[in-house]
């Protein structure tokens, strides 16, 4: 059988240390024929097949955003985005033209703002809002998503007022006299979002797939999932009709445990395009909103040791019913009293798991975004994964600095976890930041933003991951998190044809240029999704 397409004339880095270099390779439908050189690889082409110069272009295996809330970033995609906005004003400015641009009576949504990036610092309220947006309920999600502002009409709307308690694990910001601000925290942001009218699982799939469309333009071909039951459900719709084009890991929300261990759902279960991935917990909550779980005080205030949002031994029950049920679990932590806390469960997990000689789940943690040292070695020995977001780590150096102090040096730390063992999967979080891997191989070769900052060396520079070690992340790491390693993450004969096509040499390209790099093209189950040439 003769290849269907093949690419010559490029640097193919197959991240497959029996071939890792290459300068060409041969599809078979949808998988990799053979990897060489282009003489070898232009005669296994059949009559009717493709040949595609790649004109010195680069080849990685596809890249996969192993953290993704998929659902939220299509429906983001038709939202109002304050990311990066400077100020208020800007962030209001922003609003005000979206109002414009969407004249139609229904909510107004937003998100991305951060008052941590503006100068004051001070979070803005509903007569802020309200003077952009008098005529209809607005509602606009803080980039950390643990937090929302929202207008007087939509207070009305979720007959909010001084009299309306806070839940039980949330909290609605309140003036001097106890009025409510507009600004709502953790699970006080449900007393407003529930007003929100929800769209519909056909209408989800439509934003789907133009959400798609962009993931391939920025060279994604797959992506772990984090949203719920109507995400999934889009999905299987796109699945459907023959038009899910990212291949996607399901993980699901602990509130669906006893619905996916009543219908006996393990970790696995699926296909190439969708499948189930692990059960996901909240340990606590976010930096941005000092709400992580700290073991010590966060600077400056000495009373916020932050929200636990599952307590330990609830997480405990929940991860052991899940484990018995063949699902993996994947925790949410930020904190270090978070990391700390979801290590415990996972060490008393893993004893379970040999005593019943049950497998070794692919358990892991979301973020780790700061660790105790005394707990840095404790992923490696566990055998969690470390899964983290190095486009985080530079969005959040004021904070991070600012709120944890020295504990810093031990956040975000991407190397200390590859040094001790553990593996190390990289995504974005989107959409609490850009889904474009770029800028987040680019954070993780330099620990430094787009505009330098903070300087030449670099934030906690020791922190920095090589090219090899970064694409790794992106691919190999995600492949082995979800049992696809045999079919995915690297360019090997007999593995499934995705490919991100760069317009230049990764290796010869300086770190400081990596943000000039284009995406060139993305190849998924060996057919091109996105082709810039
Ligand atoms: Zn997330």
């Amino acid at each position: 059988m003769p290849a269907s397409l093949v690419l010559t004339n490029g640097h193919i880095y197959t991240l497959d240390l029996a071939n890792p270099r290459a300068t060409a390779v041969a599809i078979r439908d949808d998988q990799i024929m053979a990897v060489g050189d282009d003489d070898a690889m232009k005669e296994l082409l059949g009559p009717g097949g493709e040949w595609v110069d790649l004109g010195g272009r680069f080849v990685t295996p596809g890249l996969v955003d192993a953290h993704v809330h998929f659902q939220h970033f299509a429906i983001s995609l038709q939202t109002a985005d304050l990311d990066r906005a400077a100020t208020r004003a800007e962030a209001l400015e922003r609003i005000a033209a979206f109002a414009v641009r969407h004249p139609e009576t229904g909510w107004l949504r937003g998100r991305g703002w951060s008052q941590d990036a503006w100068p004051d610092r001070a979070f803005p309220t509903a007569a802020d809002l309200d003077a952009v947006v008098p005529d209809r309920p607005a509602y606009l999600a803080h980039k950390s998503g643990h937090a929302a502002w929202a207008n007087s009409a939509a207070l009305k709307l979720a007959r909010i007022d001084a009299t309306t308690p806070d839940p039980p694990s949330g909290q609605i910001q309140r003036d001097a006299d106890g009025n409510p601000t507009g600004i709502f925290f953790e699970d006080a942001m449900e007393l407003v979002a529930a007003y929100i009218p929800k769209p519909t699982p056909a209408e989800v799939a439509d934003a789907m797939r133009q959400a798609q469309a962009y993931c391939w333009s920025v060279g994604l071909t797959g992506l772990h999932d984090f949203d719920g039951r109507d995400c999934f459900t889009a999905l299987q719709l796109l699945r459907e009709a023959g038009e899910l084009g990212l291949r996607v890991v399901k993980n699901i929300p602990v509130y669906r445990l006893e619905h996916a261990l009543g219908v006996g759902l393990r970790s696995g279960f699926g296909d190439d395009w969708l499948r189930i991935g692990g059960v996901k917990i909240f340990a606590d909550g976010a930096l941005g909103s000092r709400t992580a779980a700290m073991i010590a005080p966060y600077e400056g205030e000495p009373d916020n040791l932050g929200i636990v949002v599952t307590e330990k031994e609830e997480m405990l029950e929940k991860a052991r019913q899940a484990n018995a049920g063949g699902l993996s679990m994947t925790i949410h932590a930020i904190g270090d009293r978070a990391n700390h806390d979801v290590l415990d469960v996972y060490e008393l997990l893993r004893r379970e798991e040999r005593a019943n000689n049950r497998p070794r789940l692919r358990h892991r943690i979301e973020h780790v975004q700061v660790l105790h040292p005394h707990d840095l070695n404790r992923l490696a020995d566990l055998n969690v994964i470390a899964s983290m977001q190095p486009i985080h780590a530079t969005s959040d150096i004021d904070m991070a600095d600012r709120y944890w102090g020295v504990r810093a040096r031990y956040s975000y730390a991407w190397r200390t976890m590859l040094d001790s063992g553990a593996l190390v999967l990289f995504g974005s979080d989107a959409p609490v930041e850009r889904i474009d891997p770029l800028p987040g191989i680019h954070a993780s070769l330099t620990r430094r933003r787009a505009n330098g900052y903070p300087g030449p060396e670099g934030w906690f520079p020791e922190q920095r991951l090589s090219l090899a070690e970064t694409l790794y992340a992106f691919t190999t790491a995600a492949a082995v998190t979800a049992g696809q390693e045999r079919h995915q993450g690297s360019i090997t004969p007999g593995k499934l044809a995705d490919l991100t096509i760069f317009d230049r040499d990764l290796t010869a390209t300086p770190a400081d240029e990596l943000l000039d790099v284009g995406i060139a093209g993305t190849v998924v189950d060996g057919v091109f999704r996105y082709r810039t040439w």
